[in-house]
């Protein structure tokens, strides 16, 4: 099968060639003849998938006849998170360059000036989180009573974060004549239900889960002390093999202190979090992708849908409280066939949260060892001994004595940059946060071997 084969304009099938796209993914192969018949779609995939292009291909089809209206967007797409409508938006700009569509992206933490200037002037793609567009909507520099195309992108993600309220808010205000696309990386009972209320006669699409694509990825568990974390980590980043890395922490805190931790290290390091403003988190990003940075200390807001090619490793600083966070976790390396790595620290303390991590991805995580444990363990002890407990790691109570701008350990999260809330956006990073293949981690060759059996 060939894109030619799905029934798409000219100019899409010239843009996707640009891409250097051959062959539709499943879900494209599924989804596009559907969207382009202007069926409803209840699509059961997930990011990684191919799933973006399944449904901006057939839009830009659809909306390449027809005039815009100043403030009345012809489609609307729902993403959970900034980065993910990013994302979907240079989607439309890369299979978009040959049709003539205005497009519009509402996030929280960019200018509304630019933004309205834009819905002004009539757009017939908009991009929303629920809680910007909501921002706007009360603000009347919006109508949505034009929209003829809606996508709810990762609606099981917009559950978990609270957005649900919103998302229906949004839809009530939509005419009940239009096609609506509706994707989610699950599909419980709570969310078909949740569909029912959105979708008529909807075509049911399911594609396989990118936990059993990703046999790519190498994993590997590291069981330590809490106080052994951060060297142990550094010593796995010292590592000729770890080019760059998404380090994964519980909480948005934790994200600060590890990066001045590890920059403090003389470790290439930036920072990603919901707390940050998103012109910050933007730059952060751009400086990851062109490789001005190396290391990505983040919260879950990374987890899902970044899609950043050649990510040599993944660490666990914290095993994900959530088992599902694990496999989103894991899944920003090892993308589109390439090799990736996944190592997990763990203490005696995340026992429960690594069995449901196991029995979601059927398997367990194969234990590994570092070389040169002891010291390790010796500079644990000594950073233990030192009074400087590390707040970061484990069930930290904000006990001990407070850091003070000297500790080599502990450092101090910079002040709170946490831009204003809108009244209706819920913080992603509050949000707990979710593998695979059964591998000796050969890319550990030096410092790392595989543990004798424990
Ligand atoms: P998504 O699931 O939409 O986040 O897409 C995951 C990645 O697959 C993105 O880097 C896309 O650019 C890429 N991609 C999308 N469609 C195809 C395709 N037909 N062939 C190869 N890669 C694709």
């Amino acid at each position: 099968m060939t894109f030619a084969d799905l029934g798409l304009s000219s100019e899409v099938l010239k843009a996707v060639d640009d891409s250097g796209y051959n062959t539709p993914t499943p879900i494209q192969e599924k989804a596009i003849p559907v969207v382009l018949m202007g069926r409803d779609v209840l699509g059961t995939a997930q990011t990684g998938t191919g799933k973006t292009a399944s449904f901006t291909l057939p839009m830009i089809d659809i909306l390449s006849s027809g005039q815009t209206k100043a403030r009345m967007p012809r489609s609307l797409i729902l993403e959970p998170t900034r980065e993910l409508a990013a994302q979907v938006a240079d989607n439309f700009e890369k299979y978009g360059k040959y049709s003539k569509l205005s497009m519009a992206l509402l996030i929280g933490g960019v200018s509304f000036a630019d933004q309205e200037a834009k819905l002004d002037k009539g757009v017939d793609v908009l991009i929303a989180t629920p809680g910007r567009l909501l921002d706007h909507f009360e603000r009347g520099k919006v109508l949505l009573n034009g929209v003829k195309t809606l996508v709810i992108d990762e609606a099981d993600r917009m559950m978990d974060m609270g957005f649900i309220p919103d998302v229906e808010r949004i839809v009530s205000l939509m005419p009940p004549i239009r096609q609506t696309l509706f994707f989610s990386a699950t599909m419980s009972k709570d969310m078909r239900k949740l569909a029912d209320k959105f979708l008529m006669n909807p075509k049911e699409i399911e594609v396989e889960a990118p936990s059993s694509t990703a046999s790519t990825v190498t994993q590997g568990l590291l069981r330590v002390h809490k106080r052994e974390k951060r060297p142990a980590l550094r010593k796995m980043l010292s590592d000729d093999a770890v080019k760059t890395s998404f380090i994964f922490c519980n909480r948005k805190k934790d994200v600060d202190i590890l990066l001045g931790s590890l920059t403090k290290h003389n470790f290439n390091a930036g920072a990603l979090h919901g707390d940050m403003t998103q012109s910050h988190r933007m730059e952060t990003l751009e400086k990851f992708k062109s490789g001005e940075i190396s290391h990505l200390v983040c919260s879950d807001v990374a987890a899902r849908g970044i899609d950043i090619s050649n990510v040599s490793h993944v660490f666990n600083f914290d095993v994900p409280t959530h088992a599902e966070d694990y496999v989103h976790r894991i899944g920003r390396t090892g993308r589109a066939g390439q090799e990736g790595n996944a190592l997990t620290l763990a203490t005696k303390l995340d026992s429960k949260y690594l069995d449901a991590i196991y029995k979601t991805i059927g398997k367990e995580i194969p234990a590994i060892e570092l070389e040169g444990m002891e010291e390790i363990v010796a500079e644990g002890k000594e950073i233990e001994s030192r009074g400087r407990k590390p707040k970061s790691e484990g069930n930290s109570r904000g006990r001990g004595r407070k850091p003070s701008s000297s500790d080599s350990e502990e450092i101090r999260p910079k002040k709170n940059t946490r831009p204003k809330r809108s009244r209706y956006a819920k913080d992603e990073d509050d949000v707990p946060v979710m593998g695979l293949g059964e591998h000796v981690p050969a890319f550990f060759n030096i410092p790392f071997r595989k543990a004798a059996s424990k």
